[in-house]
């Protein structure tokens, strides 16, 4: 279970995030739509702790994400305690975010290996599973360049499985794929959604959402504005600006 409590962040002047409180239970798949400029990116850093907060907390089965608690104070934790921890929340970026300079099958062993301390024979037996499992089982040996961008999104989403996060975030995993190639990608989100990971899933594919998510968050001007069943908010959105947000989307 992720808990997002009281979540505040500004940038300068600029509030990003505004008192955001969410629950995703382990295991839901939750869909986040807004604007541009909503905070949409901000939160899943925070999730992450590639983005500190200024107030609030996150915690992932209670364990709270890059703080420990004293009494009433949160500190910080060490960046190597950081980094362990963020192991158990893998993202997957628009952009891919491959090594251009390894293989395909190198770009999925690199981090089980340096971070878990798995030997290469488990971290490749490993990722040949992992690579079959998003449809890539004989692409192993090409490097990124020579693959289509859903082949390089579908590669990016096997290395991130790679260190079993418990959570896994999607910062638009589509939208710097050409049309024809998008559907590939969420076929594998679709399958993940059901193997139970809990995942959240910042995205502009409202049918998507419509068919994959639990719940669907929308957020504007970095606040929640409403939360609920996708049938509920796509059908019945409770507040003008969802409905106005939706009329321009769907
Ligand atoms: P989009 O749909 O365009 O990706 P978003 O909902 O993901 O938008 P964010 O990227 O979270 O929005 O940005 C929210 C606001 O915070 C924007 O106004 C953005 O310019 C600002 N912002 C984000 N990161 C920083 C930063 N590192 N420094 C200053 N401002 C930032
Ligand atoms: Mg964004």
């Amino acid at each position: 279970t992720v808990e997002i409590r009281g979540v505040t962040k500004s940038f300068g002047a600029l509030t990003v995030l505004d008192d955001v409180t969410l629950t995703m239970p382990a295991g839901s798949v939750t869909a986040i739509i807004g604007p541009s400029g909503s905070g949409k990116s901000t939160l899943l850093r925070t999730i992450n702790h590639l983005e500190r907060v200024d107030r609030g907390f996150i915690a992932i089965d209670g364990e709270l994400i890059g703080y420990r608690r004293e009494g009433d104070t949160l500190y910080e934790l060490k960046e190597a305690e950081i980094l362990t921890r963020r192991t158990e929340v893998g993202m997957v970026f628009q952009n891919f975010n491959l090594f251009p300079h390894l293989t395909v099958l190198q770009n999925v062993t690199e981090a089980p290996v340096a971070v878990r301390g798995l030997s290469r024979d488990e971290a490749e037996r490993q990722a040949h599973d992992l690579l079959a499992r998003v449809g890539l089982a004989d692409k192993a040996n090409a490097y990124p360049r020579q693959l289509s961008g859903g082949q390089q999104q579908r590669v990016a989403i096997a290395r991130t499985l790679a260190l079993k996060p418990k959570v896994l975030l999607f910062d638009e995993p589509t939208s710097a794929l050409d049309p024809e190639l998008v559907g590939e990608v969420l076929d594998v989100i679709k399958e993940l959604a059901r193997s139970g990971i809990t995942l959240i899933i910042v995205t502009h594919e409202i049918g998507f959402a419509r068919e994959v998510a639990d719940s669907i968050v929308f957020m504007e001007q970095g606040r929640v504005v409403e939360t609920g069943a996708p049938a509920q908010i796509l059908t019945h959105p409770r507040h003008s600006r969802t409905a106005a947000f939706l009329a321009k989307v769907l």
